[in-house]
């Protein structure tokens, strides 16, 4: 057995970028510095982490409510209250819930993302969903892939490029999962700010991280052969919005939110 990885402190990391958008204080130096820049290039991604936040709570509601009970989520992140078991057990306490993500500070936080209903479970796995045969093998402990399974891949699917498998990955997993199962996801888009995506994505690669932002068509994509419900692929805000519900309203004034969301 060898220790779990190092965290690593010298490169900033989207996950704690991602808990700076947030307000949280599972982040470094390097991460806030380049959480700044961003957001001075446009202030806009934080409320896009905010609005993403609030989808995930809206669809897991949502899907919770069609009766599905059984949940994998890929690219977890850093706990942030509510999390997808606390909104899924809240509609069915006996929701079974597997978190996956491949950032060694999430395993860290993971213990937060373990208090399921006794009714429930609720298990971390920490895989790259590069490798989704790891994570189906793994997943099947808890999960029933004869029953249907919701997969969620909030805010996870613009840091895998197309020559990485984001596609690839998304048909095998779905290829797992039984008729009745759904697919959520959220993505970020530079489809209404084409130069401050460029630059977002060359500020990515100059630290050697991958983003891939995609247009609407693009996200569509991932949604091949399911059934889309509506509205269909939408901008974070505008999918089933329930104003005032997550505490807070995107300003649009000056665009929409730079993420497109679905389901399927
Ligand atoms: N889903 C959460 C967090 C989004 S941040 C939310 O929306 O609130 C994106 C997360 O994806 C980070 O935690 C990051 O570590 C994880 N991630 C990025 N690439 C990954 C990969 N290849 N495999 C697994 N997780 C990945």
């Amino acid at each position: 057995m060898t220790g779990p990885d190092p965290i690593d402190t010298t490169r900033p990391h989207p996950a704690r970028m991602y808990d700076w958008f947030l307000g949280g204080k599972d982040n470094y130096p390097v991460d806030v510095e380049m959480g700044r820049q961003l957001v001075a290039m446009d202030p806009r991604t934080l409320t896009m982490a905010r609005a993403n936040r609030a989808f995930m709570q809206r669809g897991t509601d949502w899907l919770a409510r069609q009766g599905v009970r059984q949940f994998l989520d890929i690219g977890t992140g850093i706990p942030t209250e509510p999390n997808l078991h606390q909104i899924a057990q809240r509609v069915a306490p006996e929701s079974r819930v597997v978190y996956c993500d491949n950032d060694p500070i999430v395993l860290r936080h993971a213990e937060a993302l373990l208090r399921s209903t006794p009714e429930g479970v609720t298990e971390y796995l920490q895989a790259d969903a590069r490798e989704p045969r790891t994570i189906v093998e793994q997943a099947r402990e808890v999960l029933d892939f004869d029953r249907p399974v919701a997969l969620s891949l909030i805010a996870l699917l613009h840091f895998v490029s197309d020559e990485q498998g984001a596609y690839e990955l998304v048909r095998s997993l779905m290829s797992e999962l039984p008729s009745g199962s759904y697919l959520m996801l959220s993505h970020g888009t530079g489809e209404f700010t084409p130069d401050n995506a460029r630059a977002a994505t060359e500020m990515y690669r100059a630290r050697g991280l991958t983003l891939a932002l995609r247009d609407r068509a693009e996200v569509a994509r991932f949604f091949d052969g399911l059934e889309l419900v509506e509205p269909g692929v939408e901008i974070v805000t505008r999918w089933r919005p329930e104003p005032g519900a997550n505490g807070f309203e995107a300003d649009e004034s000056e665009g929409p939110t730079p993420g497109f969301v679905g389901i399927g």
